[in-house]
């Protein structure tokens, strides 16, 4: 079986109505649905945690948080590893850095992409890292990542992203481990934000245009 690029969500696919599950009062009116509930992300993310064992199992990485968007899916993938390390006679010592990107202002990705923490990566020089990122879209910041992290002689590099987008203009660089294809819409919810918005919203859902305009700066 080879790596799928993740649960595909169809653009025709109206997402779940936010009355079916619960979600904070805070955010009423500020969402159009729910593209991937909670529980399917964690679901997911269970699944991925086995593929990255099948194929790192009894190597030693160094996962590579991206943040702030990256929080909740590293901290839940890591999870889900630590498990499987617990139980199985294979198992992934980890280690854990943050480096924090920042691209976006509004809904729309800027040209400067500023990368935080990751001044010094010397440490990287012979080892297996797992770059773990919330969403793809262009693919841009990916690619500025990836070759910022190459530079410093890394053994082997894999990414893990929880969201691919389906952008017309993707410069086909797509994670080794992805979680769900998505429709080319702002998603957030699950750590990924609007203006710092919607981090404590635990389903990805899709933002209203009444929400947009509450919160934009
Ligand atoms: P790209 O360079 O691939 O176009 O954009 C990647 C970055 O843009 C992601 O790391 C993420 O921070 C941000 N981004 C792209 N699409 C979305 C989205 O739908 N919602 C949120 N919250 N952030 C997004």
């Amino acid at each position: 079986e080879g790596r799928s690029g993740g649960i595909v969500i169809n653009d025709d696919w109206p997402g779940y109505s936010l009355d079916l599950f619960s979600y904070p009062a805070h955010y009423s009116g500020d969402l159009d649905c729910v593209i991937v509930p909670h529980g399917v992300i964690m679901d997911r993310t269970e699944r991925l945690a086995r593929n990255i064992m099948d194929d790192l199992g009894d190597h030693d990485i160094v996962v590579l948080c991206v943040l702030k968007g990256g929080y909740q899916f590293c901290a839940d993938l890591v999870d889900r590893i630590k498990a499987l390390s617990r139980n199985s006679d294979r198992t992934i010592p980890m280690r854990v850095h943050f480096i924090r990107l920042k691209s976006y202002l509004n809904d729309q990705s800027t040209e400067d992409l500023h990368i935080l923490g990751a001044e010094d990566l010397s440490f990287l020089k012979g080892k297996n890292v797992l770059i773990v990122e919330a969403i793809v879209g262009t693919g841009k910041t990916m690619k500025t990542l990836l070759k910022h992290v190459e530079a410093f002689r890394p053994k082997m590099i894999k990414v893990a992203g929880l969201l691919v987008k389906r952008v017309p203009h993707n410069t086909a660089c797509l994670p080794d481990y992805v979680g769900f294809e998505i429709p080319n819409r702002f998603v957030v919810g699950y750590a990924l934000d609007y203006n710092e918005y919607f981090r404590d919203l635990n389903h990805i859902c899709v933002i209203s245009e009444s929400g947009k305009t509450k919160y934009k700066i």
